[in-house]
C-alpha cells in the first residue's frame, strides 16, 4: 500500500538509477491535519435537529446543505463577512422554500438554530484517544475546516479539544478553502512542514482526501458510513479514527515513538 506522498524522493529504477545517490526512505511524518465537522464533531447530527427545530422539518439537510456551501464560498471570496453570512444564508435557505423573511428575523431564527446546535454538539468516540495519540506521537496537529472561525473555535474549545492543536486554520480567515492547495501548502508552512512530511484526514473524500492528495500530503478518507464508493489511486480510506495509528505507523519511518514537543 502506498502513501500519496507526491513524488519528490521517489525511489529510481533501471538505467537512471545514480547508484551514489542515497537510498529512498519514507519521509518522516510531523504533520497531521484533520477536518472538524464530520470528522471530528457529530455535525450533521447536530445541523439535522437544529434545522428541523428551525423549519419543523428533517427533509431539507441536503438543500441545506447547498446553501450553506454557496455562502460558505461568499466569504472565501471577500463577498461576504461571516458576522452576516450566517443570517443571509438562512434568509436565502428560507426564500427558496417558499419564505420570506427580513434579514433581522433571519438573524433571530438563526441566533436560535445555534442555540440548539451548540447543545447539541458532541465528539465521536474515536475523537480524543487518536488525539492523545497524536500527541504522544510527537506529531504537529492542525484543524483544518472550511467553516467560520469564532463558530469552529467555540466548538474547539466547548468540547476541550483546543489543548490538541498547534494550529486552528480557518477558510474564511485565509481568503481560501480546501481543496484548493493553497489551503493545505498554507498549513504546512505555518508549521514548518513540507507536504510530503503531512497527512490531511477528513469525512469529504473530494475537498479532504483528494484535495490534500492533489496538494502532496498523503489523502485519507474518513468513512464513518463505509459508502463502498469508488476510490482513486493514492486516497487512503478508513472507517474510523482508531484507524488511523495503524496507518501512519505503516507508511512513515519514526511515527509513533514519542518526542519533545
Ligand atoms: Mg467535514
Amino acid at each position: 500500500m502506498a502513501f500519496a506522498l507526491g513524488s519528490p524522493t521517489a525511489p529510481q529504477t533501471g538505467s537512471d538509477r545514480d547508484d551514489d545517490a542515497p537510498p529512498w526512505v519514507p519521509p518522516e511524518l510531523r504533520l497531521v491535519c484533520l477536518d472538524i465537522d464530520d470528522t471530528l464533531i457529530d455535525f450533521t447530527a447536530a445541523g439535522r435537529r437544529s434545522l428541523e427545530a428551525l423549519i419543523g422539518s428533517a427533509d431539507a439537510w441536503h438543500h441545506w446543505e447547498l446553501v450553506t456551501d454557496a455562502y460558505v464560498a461568499k466569504v472565501v471570496s471577500g463577498e461576504l463577512d461571516y458576522a452576516e453570512m450566517h443570517a443571509r444564508r438562512t434568509q436565502a435557505f428560507l426564500a427558496e422554500r417558499g419564505t420570506n423573511v427580513g434579514l433581522a428575523e433571519a438573524a433571530e431564527l438563526e441566533t436560535r438554530r445555534k442555540e440548539l446546535l451548540r447543545e447539541s454538539w458532541r465528539l465521536f468516540d474515536d475523537v480524543l484517544p487518536c488525539l492523545e495519540w497524536l500527541v504522544a506521537a510527537g506529531v504537529r496537529v492542525a484543524a483544518v475546516t472550511n467553516a467560520s472561525g469564532d463558530h469552529q473555535r467555540d466548538k474547539l474549545a466547548g468540547l476541550g479539544l483546543a489543548r490538541f492543536f498547534d494550529y486552528v486554520a480557518i477558510a474564511g480567515e485565509m481568503g481560501v478553502a480546501k481543496p484548493d492547495q493553497v489551503m493545505f501548502h498554507s498549513v504546512c508552512f505555518k508549521l514548518d512542514c513540507e507536504p510530503s512530511e503531512a497527512v490531511h484526514i477528513g469525512d469529504k473524500l473530494r475537498t479532504d482526501a483528494i484535495g490534500a492528495r492533489d496538494a502532496g500530503l498523503g489523502g485519507v478518507w474518513l468513512d464513518r458510513t463505509e459508502s463502498a464508493e469508488d476510490v482513486p489511486p493514492g486516497v487512503h480510506v478508513i472507517s474510523s479514527l482508531t484507524e488511523l495509528p495503524e496507518l501512519l505507523v505503516s507508511e512513515f519511518v519514526r511515527v509513533g515513538v514519542p518526542a519533545q514537543r
